[in-house]
């Protein structure tokens, strides 16, 4: 397997399985269904521009040293070590490993390469990796890390062809399926199933063996039926402040569930899987969702508030989802929302260095402390602020995989040997198309601008299909092929450029970016410009604390943030002349890109301070259209004078407001 071109590989088994589909009408049991679209092998996409800065902040920051003092990575069982031997260590190889590939960075690829010849090489003969007792065979075990550490370990495989590891996955799904026989799924495992189909359908593709299949369907059958869930009142209603902790109502396990259906469409290609994918979406945004495309979660299902929190695990499930959602049933929807929630709520929850995140990340969110009266579901007082470990620390083993993975995924190959544009973002992606090497470069500051650039360049002439997405909110799209005339795009759309391709050929595409208010809760609006959400820019003043605990060293400490400007504005808006309402301006894209100063684009508007808005116990207070202080200014006037308020994108803020109410100009 070592020996054989990967991409080879993949593309002859696609066009047996896709054959098998064509021929008979539905695919054999032991058949896999043929997903829309492939992910490129890991190594193919090279970041670019911003993307790569971006990944070297992350290789600079916690994901690059988390293995050098945190002891749950760096002391883990799964290592040799005496500390955590469950989901940490696999969750941190999950993102790093990527990383390593994405950079092609010898020192951490060999690093991470050690780390994984340590968990392949202490497997037993059993097939259980040495973290798991002796006995693990024949006592219930929960299997939600075994799940995850083949679901990282094939990514090592992919990346470097070790025959090795993908026969210690293979060994360990062989024990997972016997174990499964004896004791049936519970717990985690049995809410996160579907994560054991990804390497299960890793190995099957490489190796063709039925029981991987049979095996899937095993697990889906043990497994949590999410289409029945989702037609119950327990997932749409708002978790109580301090209420009480759900299996059901979890925010991670609900972003990663999100997925479900596309892996087990594979399985039998049945329309109900299609349908409910995106059905189950739609009930978490009417019920939870928040503007960064995002459900809230702090960490149960919480409502639409923007002062409810979203955990950084849930916001990094939802992307690795999208990406697994689109390359399956191929609708661009779901690589509208990976876009929508990649560059909004992914940067926001880290801090611009990528040395500390938050637990849970607010919409509103006008201060970040450790506080008693927080009004999260189930999570503790140190939820939102930026640290180590604040709350607990899931979200600092398992934020790795956000960035890497949507860089990953930005194209995927289409079954007739073309490419499609999942997401745009500076990259240079390496493929073949009918045996001839093709790169297409990527150059453009998306999403800080409207410009996307792609240069197709075949060694020699090749005939393959360029598929380019079209956003949805790109009203006015256009794009040039060459010195070809400008043509329109249908916004919402996979246009298709297919044609024979030779020397360097330029596509400059232009996405149109209009400002637009979305109406949210209590009537609270929001704006957005394309994909970016904006928020108020607010200025910090950043606390150490915890100085005193282990392993808070610098630059991994913990650190509160409180607001040094005011942050309690209402818009002054015409939304009828939204575009002369809101100034944008474009400014250089910062070493650290989603900074307040590395913007790549500031927004000004217009508000006027409401003073009876002010923190409550901590937070940012509630505020509604419906709000005596603002709506029916009662006497003395409660409304400062009207003010320019600045901008930025939401990913580019640690403190923000970004739901207003909107409040009149002038008293009258
Ligand atoms: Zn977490």
């Amino acid at each position: 397997m070592a020996e054989l071109d990967r991409r080879q590989f993949l593309g002859s088994v696609a066009a047996a399985v896709g054959a098998t589909a064509a021929g008979t009408g539905r695919a054999e049991t032991a058949r896999l269904f043929e997903p829309a679209f492939r992910p490129l092998p890991l190594g193919a996409i090279r970041p670019e521009g911003w993307l790569l800065r971006q990944l070297r902040l992350q290789r600079d920051g916690l994901t690059g040293h988390l293995d050098e003092f945190w002891p749950d990575v760096a002391e883990s069982q799964w290592f040799g070590g005496a500390a955590e031997g469950w989901e940490r260590a696999p969750y941190w190889l999950d993102g790093a490993l990527p990383l390593a590939a994405l950079l092609d960075d010898a020192e951490l690829k060999q690093r991470l390469a050690r780390r994984v010849d340590h968990v392949v090489s202490h497997q037993r003969p059993d097939g259980w990796y040495a973290p798991y007792p002796k006995d693990a065979g024949a006592k219930p075990y929960d299997l939600w890390a075994i799940l995850l550490v083949n679901k990282a370990l094939v990514q090592h495989h992919e990346a470097t062809g070790d025959a090795r590891v993908l026969e210690a996955v293979r060994a360990s799904l062989r024990a997972l399926h016997a174990g499964v026989a004896r004791t049936p799924l519970f717990d985690w495992g049995r809410f996160r199933w579907f994560e054991g189909l990804v390497p299960a359908f890793y190995v099957h593709e490489r190796t063709g063996e039925p029981w991987l299949v049979e095996l899937a369907r095993t697990l889906r059958a043990q497994g949590v039926d999410y289409e029945a869930l989702y037609r119950t009142e327990d997932v749409t209603l708002p978790t109580p402040r301090r209420g009480l902790w759900k299996w059901t109502k979890h925010v991670v396990n609900t972003a990663m569930a999100t997925k479900a259906a596309a892996l087990s469409w594979r399985l039998d290609g049945k329309a109900s899987d299609r349908e409910f994918a995106a059905r189950m979406i739609e009930i978490l945004d009417r019920h939870h969702g928040q503007v960064t495309g995002m459900f809230s979660g702090d960490e149960c299902l919480a409502g639409r508030s923007p002062l409810q929190g979203t955990e950084l695990c849930a916001v990094v499930e939802f992307l690795y989802s999208l990406e697994t959602l689109f390359s399956v049933f191929g609708d661009p929807a779901f690589a509208e929302r990976l876009e929508r929630v990649a560059w909004n709520a992914l940067p926001a929850t880290i801090a611009p260095d990528m040395w500390s995140h938050q637990y849970d990340q607010q919409v509103n969110q006008a201060q970040c402390t450790v506080n008693p009266d927080h009004l999260w579901t189930t999570n503790g007082p140190e939820s939102n602020v930026f640290g180590l470990e604040p709350n607990y620390g899931c979200c600092t083993s398992n934020l790795h995989q956000g960035w890497p993975k949507l860089a990953a995924h930005l194209w995927m190959r289409t079954k007739d040997e073309g490419l499609v544009a999942v997401v745009y973002a500076p990259c240079r992606v390496s493929f073949a198309a009918r045996g001839v090497p093709v790169t297409v470069t990527v150059a453009t500051d998306y999403p800080f601008r409207e410009t996307v650039d792609v240069t197709v360049e075949p060694r020699q002439a090749a005939a393959f299909p360029i598929v380019l997405r079209v956003p949805a909110w790109a009203e006015g799209a256009t794009l040039r092929i060459g010195a070809g005339a400008e043509q329109p795009l249908r916004p919402g759309t996979l246009h298709r450029v297919a044609r024979e391709w030779s020397g360097a050929t330029k596509l400059a595409l232009r996405f149109p970016m209009r400002p637009k208010l979305s109406r949210r809760y209590n009537e609270a609006v929001a704006i957005e410009r394309g994909p970016l959400v904006y928020s108020l820019a607010i200025g910090e003043q950043w606390t150490r604390i915890n100085a005193d605990k282990p392993h808070r060293e610098l630059p991994h400490g913990d650190f509160e943030v409180r607001p040094t400007t005011a942050w309690n504005y209402g818009l002054v808006l015409d939304a009828a002349r939204l575009e002369s309402e809101v100034a944008f301006e474009e400014r250089p894209v910062g070493e650290r890109p989603f900074a307040p100063e590395g913007a790549g684009v500031v927004a000004r508007a217009k508000g006027r301070r409401i003073e009876g808005w002010k923190l409550v116990n901590g937070w940012a207070g509630e505020i509604s259209r419906a709000d005596p202080a603002w709506a029916r200014p009662p006497s003395p006037e409660p409304l400062g004078p009207l003010e320019e308020v600045r901008l930025l994108p939401y990913g580019c803020t640690n403190l923000r407001v970004t739901e207003f109410p909107l409040v009149p100009p002038d008293e009258a």
